[in-house]
């Protein structure tokens, strides 16, 4: 990489962002294409608030080409942006900014890039289907918005505190015309809904080192159903193990880190995205290669 008066920054705002892979993505996709375009990690802190604010004014001062953002920043940064795309607006959350001559437009690729990685792996589009969802934090949301655009047939949403995926399910049923259920994250609840299920999705931390795995029937899911697990370390989880073990269709969390990325690699470039090379790069980030 070689950086000149010319070159263009990128780079990624969270709190902490020392584990970031982004910039491994990035960087190798700019070299790729031969992008005099560098991509940094900024550290910026929760506390005081004031510093987010200054951040993103940093953007424009700075001359930056754009920024993806991250824990704990994704809600609160919206205030502080010219434009929010109409996706991010109804997620309530913004992964990456975008600057246009000083105008900066914040945009979620979390949701996109789920669909899109999922749709390229394991040919699932949501078109008709029966759909599980595990957990209703904010990976859940930006999924499901980006689900529930697509005309399922229906969607359940399961969660330990099972107020939130009611909360969850009042909201989105006011905006979409699909058949959704809430219920408590445990076997009885989500049993009856596995044997239809096209595709259950974990958007829970379970499964991540030290964050217990699931007791759930997932014996009973069809066997053409897709098991999707949006955590990446481990790749592998006792999830996607699991629904190995019955030669169900899997996809894995690197996949949606790599579709939300090369979304917002062709947001800033205009150019289509190396996604394999920005796979190849994210895993050897992580140690897997
Ligand atoms: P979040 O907003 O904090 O939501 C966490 C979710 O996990 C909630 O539904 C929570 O349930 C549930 N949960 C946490 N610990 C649990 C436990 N021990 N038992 C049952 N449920 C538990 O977090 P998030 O931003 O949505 O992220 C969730 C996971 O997705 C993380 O592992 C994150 O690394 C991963 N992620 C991956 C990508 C990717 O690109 N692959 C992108 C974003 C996030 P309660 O509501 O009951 O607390």
């Amino acid at each position: 990489m070689k950086i000149n008066g010319r070159t263009k920054i990128a780079g990624i705002f969270g709190d902490p962002v020392d584990h970031t892979v982004s910039p491994a993505m990035h960087n190798a996709a700019f070299e790729a294409l031969g992008l005099d375009m560098v991509y940094v990690p900024f550290h910026v802190r929760s506390k005081p608030v004031y510093e987010l604010k200054r951040a993103v004014e940093s953007i424009r001062a700075l001359n930056l080409k754009g920024v993806n953002v991250t824990i704990p920043h994704k809600e609160r940064v919206l205030k502080y942006l010219d434009e929010i795309d109409e996706h991010a607006r109804e997620v309530g959350a913004v992964n990456s900014i975008v600057n246009r001559n000083g105008k900066l437009t914040g945009y979620n690729t979390d949701g996109p890039g789920y669909l899109l990685s999922l749709k390229k792996e394991t040919g699932f589009t949501p078109k008709g289907k029966n759909i599980i969802v595990l957990g209703a934090g904010g990976a859940a949301r930006s999924i499901l918005y980006s689900i529930l655009d697509k005309n399922p047939r229906s969607v359940v949403i399961a969660n330990r505190t099972s107020r939130r995926a009611e909360d969850l399910s009042t909201e989105f049923m006011e905006k979409f015309p699909v058949e959704i259920h809430a219920v408590k994250l445990e076997k009885r609840s989500i049993g009856p809904y596995m044997e239809k299920a096209g595709l259950l999705v974990n958007t829970t931390s379970i499964g991540m080192k030290g964050n217990g795995s699931f007791d759930l029937p997932f014996e009973s899911l069809p066997g053409d159903a897709v098991v999707s697990d949006i955590v990446y370390v481990p790749l592998d989880t006792a999830l996607l193990k699991a629904a190995k073990a019955r030669r169900l269709k899997t996809h894995h969390g690197l996949s949606m880190l790599v579709g939300q990325g090369a979304i917002t690699f062709e947001l800033w470039t205009g150019k289509k995205a190396p996604v394999d090379i920005m796979r190849g790069s994210a895993m050897r980030a992580l140690g897997l290669k």
